[in-house]
């Protein structure tokens, strides 16, 4: 199975090129820390995107695809435009939520070249998923459940880069942290647990690559979770986790 790696600090992005991702997820404001020989393997990831931000970020995208890079990932469709109008090659996220063949036809025939499969699936049903197009699953991670304008540490806009993770978090009723990212554009409330499906890989073994999402992860946390992945390790008794609704599915 093939690795791919999303990463959101630079930390996170040294682990993952020193693996043995086939694709590495970075976001733009990372892509200056990535060598030459590297940029084949990159897929750009870019900010919310609002009115008041995309040319500015279109800017940055168009410096990028000159540096070399020439890969973007695509949330949604306006990524699909972007894509076309600086000739990137695209990769889906589980965000087009994609759930039937039906669907990854249409998204192959758009120009997509391989796609996240839905996070809202069960195992069983991805396998019925079939395409012209490879496919993959999230297989650790912690996944965003909203996306907020202001921050609630600062208490205004999101912050930005370099301390994008301002290490804020909001409380659960019964205690539980749910992790704060601010990229400088939106702010991202995260899942308390991880998913984790290291030991499950073989009811995903039809698929073509697992994707590993890291956001508040250090760079020592990040290595651990690679070398749990390349052991099918089950998730230690203190590691607090979520299978997601890969085995649950929707009720
Ligand atoms: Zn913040």
């Amino acid at each position: 199975m093939k690795l791919y790696v999303s990463v959101q600090t630079e930390a996170q992005l040294q682990v993952a090129l020193q693996s043995t991702a086939s694709r590495a997820l970075v976001p733009l404001q990372l892509l200056d820390k990535i060598p030459q020989h590297e940029r084949e393997r990159v897929v750009i990831t870019l900010p919310w995107l609002f009115e008041a931000n995309v040319n500015k970020v279109k800017a940055t995208l168009g410096q990028a695809r000159s540096l070399g890079f020439s890969r973007l990932l695509a949330d949604n469709l306006a990524h699909f435009a972007v894509a076309k109008e600086f000739d990137l090659t695209l990769h889906g996220s589980h965000r087009l939520n994609i759930t039937n063949s039906v669907s990854l036809g249409a998204y192959s025939d758009m120009g997509l070249t391989d796609t996240v499969l839905s996070a809202e699936m069960l195992a069983a049903q991805m396998r019925d998923v079939t395409g012209d197009i490879a496919t993959g699953y999230i297989s650790y991670g912690r996944l965003p459940l909203m996306t907020l304008r202001r921050c609630p540490k600062s208490g205004g806009s999101p912050c930005s880069p370099p301390k994008a993770n301002c290490r804020a978090f909001m409380k659960e009723r019964d205690g539980r942290r749910l992790p704060l990212i601010c990229d400088g554009h939106a702010v991202y409330l995260l899942n308390a647990a991880p998913l984790w499906l290291f030991d499950k890989a073989k009811d995903f073994s039809r698929m073509s690559f697992d994707l590993v999402v890291f956001t508040t992860e250090t760079g020592e946390e990040a290595e651990r979770v690679l070398a749990a992945r390349r052991k099918h390790d089950k998730p230690s008794e203190q590691t607090a986790f979520t299978r997601g609704l890969y085995f649950k599915g929707v009720k």
